[in-house]
């Protein structure tokens, strides 16, 4: 089972318009067996853990998780034997929560919102739930130095590998920050740091210099609770690896991701817009030479209720013309 996590394909996306002759490439993370491109740290996370001898046969793996890192340790757990408790906000996707569900885990679910201090929030949750679990070892994703490590083992190789040393641009959007900090270290060392690392951020999420403000596109950036005191960035995340962080808009990723699955056949989850508006964006400046990966993290069947639903869209005013969504759009 564990062997069907990363490989992944590249995948050549459609670009046209001005300025757009750039080469785009998309790193299709939903064809991880898990379904995204955590599947990898779920399997890095419990293989440290095993070897460090903090998980043990009959243990329990804990993790707070915007829901696909929980699926990711559930489908391992499950391969492994292990039980797992994955505490999910309710803002998760109602598929993402049913699917870490049917891998057999355990779901605990608390109000997104509440600040960092909060007892209830969900990474305090976790840390209780594994301090009180006979044999619970909690995952810590944000804090784990096996989150970055599983992309500048698996993700920079892959990508370097796949582009034939060719890749100029790598853009990634930051959750915890493990993904574009281990894949971004990787590429940087073994071309010599000329790959440029680029961060593709909600708008208004602190990582691109925002307010912290609620956003829509799920588990990735970083927003904060008006009321939460010392905000305290992941350690998974090394800023001096990333060049620079592009602010993308809730309707420049969702517009994106719906243009991709009507016009090119790929169906991908909200995030993916993001890093692919992003990337477009770095493709229109850097000239015909580069080549640009964008890393595609999950699927959009994840998001069929929100992003692909269009009465959702409607409810939230997505929908209603806006000319620099339909810009980006066009791009694609
Ligand atoms: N997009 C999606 C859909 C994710 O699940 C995640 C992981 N939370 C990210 C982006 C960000 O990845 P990372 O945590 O490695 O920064």
């Amino acid at each position: 089972m564990t062997e069907l996590i990363g490989n992944t394909p590249l995948l050549r996306l459609r670009t046209s318009g001005e300025g757009q002759s750039a080469a785009v490439y998309g790193k299709l993370e939903y064809l991880n067996a898990g379904g995204s491109v955590k599947d990898r740290i779920g399997l890095r996370m419990i293989e440290q853990a095993e070897h460090d001898g903090l998980l043990r046969p009959g243990g329990t793996v804990v993790e707070a998780s915007s829901g696909n890192t929980g699926l990711g340790l559930a489908m391992v757990a499950a391969a492994r034997g292990y039980r797992m408790v994955a505490v999910l906000s309710d803002r998760a996707s109602s598929e993402k929560v049913a699917a870490v569900r049917a891998f057999g885990a355990e779901v605990v679910l608390k109000a997104a919102g509440v600040p960092r201090e909060h007892p209830e929030h969900v990474m305090n949750a976790a840390a209780r739930i594994a301090e009180e679990t006979p044999g619970g070892w909690l995952a810590g994703q944000y804090d784990n130095p096996a989150n970055p490590e599983a992309h500048y083992l698996s993700t920079g190789p892959e990508i370097w590998r796949q582009t034939g040393g060719r890749i100029t641009h790598l853009v990634s959007c930051i959750g915890t920050g493990g993904t574009i900090s281990g894949t971004g270290r990787y590429l940087k060392e073994v071309s010599g740091g000329t790959v440029q690392v680029i961060g593709a951020d909600p708008a208004s999420s602190v990582y691109s210099g925002g307010d912290g403000r609620p956003y829509f596109v799920e588990a990735a950036g970083h927003w904060k609770h008006p009321e939460t005191v010392e905000d305290v960035w992941p350690q998974s995340y090394h800023r001096e690896v990333v060049d620079r962080v592009l602010p993308i808009t809730d309707r420049q990723s969702i517009l994106t991701i719906r243009r991709l699955a009507r016009e090119q056949g790929l169906l991908v989850g909200g995030s993916a817009g993001t890093a692919v508006a992003a990337a477009l964006t770095v493709a229109a400046e850097a000239g015909p030479e580069a080549v640009v990966v964008a890393i595609l993290p999950d699927s959009g069947r994840q998001y069929l209720t929100k992003y692909f639903d269009d009465d959702w869209l409607l409810r939230l005013g997505f929908l209603d013309g806006d000319p620099a969504a339909a810009r980006v759009g066009d791009a694609v």
